[in-house]
């Protein structure tokens, strides 16, 4: 019978799906235990499920004598030291699809936001102050995005960015064509791509081969009222090169979820800047992502239980 910990927060629907598997001795939620306690607690359990908060180094998987499966629930392994675990022979699950349409909407959000300068506007507002004429935007409609990473949350970005009235540009190592039969789109290289986007939206995973994939160089091909959407990973844009085409008006604008370096620190050039949206890293902070992820997470330890 196996027991389970969980660490940090995480919907209640799938606890109520773990507590309700075969071979479940127990599940326990010990949320926010500080680092000693957690390695003293981890000795009598099989299965760990985490969000972020809680750190799995190495030396909490090495005391986790029982320890089978380390769960995050959610995308990104950055908290967990994979590496100790499959030394261990320890399985490690996340739940990478859990986020995609809370992604798309932000990024659809941060689009209409940059256009219409809702949150210029909103701010103006809060001050008292009905200054209409200063809020003058431009439409998505007619405008070209393009989408650099046709995966799961690229795909969904361009199904809702036609609903608008958007054209599409495709970039990915990997070509999607029934994705680009479907939105009437095509694939071109990353330069075109560049020089004839309105809009430019990041979707691609943080690889050598894609860290600093945006640089100088391409902010150079970018038009001079382009915008650039980053909701990927920070460091798949060179943040110092886009604060400087920012400064300089080499594009338009920038809207971003994710940072070089987050929290951002507080004397970011970015936080000076006029010309961007900016959010806290809030692409997955939806109810049903959560909810999701939460539930994704419970299915795939009920297969790797019953296949120990
Ligand atoms: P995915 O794996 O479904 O798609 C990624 C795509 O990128 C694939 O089609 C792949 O072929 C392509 N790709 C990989 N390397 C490439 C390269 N060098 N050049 C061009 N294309 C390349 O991933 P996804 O679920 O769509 O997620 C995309 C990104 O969103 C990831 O970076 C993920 O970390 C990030 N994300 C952010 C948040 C947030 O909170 N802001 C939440 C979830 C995911």
């Amino acid at each position: 019978m196996a027991k389970i910990l969980i660490t940090d927060h995480i919907h209640p629907d799938g606890i109520k799906l773990l507590e309700q598997l075969d071979g479940v001795e127990a599940v326990d939620a010990k949320f926010g235990l500080p680092r000693e306690k957690l390695i003293q607690e981890i000795r009598e359990y099989d299965v760990l499920i985490v969000r972020s908060a809680t750190k799995v180094t190495k030396e909490v998987i090495d005391a986790g004598d029982k320890l089978k499966i380390v769960a995050r629930a959610g995308v990104g392994l950055d908290n967990i030291d994979v590496n100790a675990a499959n030394a261990r022979g320890i399985k490690v699950l996340n739940a990478p699809e859990a986020p995609s349409a809370a992604v798309a909407e932000l990024v659809l959000g941060m689009m209409l936001s940059w256009a219409r300068k809702i949150p210029e506007a909103h701010a103006s507002m809060k001050m008292g102050k009905w200054e209409k004429s200063k809020f003058m935007g431009i439409e998505l409609r007619g405008k070209t995005l393009g989408i650099v990473g046709t995966g799961q949350i690229g795909r969904m970005v361009g199904h809702r960015a036609r609903a608008f009235g958007m054209s599409l540009l495709l970039y990915d190592v990997v070509q999607n064509v029934e994705f680009a039969n479907q939105t009437g789109a095509k694939y071109v290289d990353l330069d075109t791509l560049l020089r004839s986007s309105d809009f430019v939206t990041m979707h691609v995973p943080l690889t050598p081969q894609t860290k600093g994939m945006i640089g100088r160089r391409e902010f150079g091909l970018m038009k001079p009222s382009a915008v650039l959407i980053n909701t990927s990973r920070g460091e798949v844009v060179d943040e110092d090169a886009l604060v400087e085409a920012l400064q300089q008006g080499r594009i338009a604008g920038a809207c971003l979820d994710v940072y070089r370096k987050e929290p951002l620190p507080s004397d970011s050039p970015l936080l000076k800047l006029d010309n961007v949206v900016l959010t806290p890293h809030i692409g997955a902070s939806t109810e049903e992502a959560q909810r999701e992820a939460a539930i994704i997470i419970a299915e795939k330890i009920k297969r790797e239980l019953a296949n120990l």
